[in-house]
């Protein structure tokens, strides 16, 4: 399998580190014990299209988010972290302003 980062074009996986799943989110820091425990310890097993967290410690050393099907390691987007979780903070600040 090859990674095409967005900082260094295609790269083979011995470059790359999987470091888990990239849709699971820090509850808030008053948030219940089950959250807690939910983040730490607890992980969907998907089958098919999923996000994952990648670093490319023998590269740039950029975090990427992996869109990628499990089951047959097609990839169809790689993305820098920042850049996701940037999108994410815009969407959600977004979402209380209109109505
Ligand atoms: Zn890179």
């Amino acid at each position: 399998m090859r990674l095409t980062c967005p900082s260094c074009g295609s790269r083979g996986l011995e470059e790359f580190t999987y470091r888990g799943d990239a849709s699971v989110r820090r509850p808030a820091a008053d948030g219940s014990e089950q959250a807690w425990v939910d983040y730490v310890y607890l992980r969907d097993n998907p089958c098919g299209r999923h996000q994952e967290l990648w670093y490319h410690g023998a590269g740039c050393r950029s975090w990427l988010v992996v869109t990628r099907d499990t089951r047959t390691h097609e990839v169809f987007d790689v993305r820098n972290a920042r850049d996701v979780i940037l999108t994410e903070r815009q969407t959600d600040a977004g979402e209380g302003e209109a109505s």
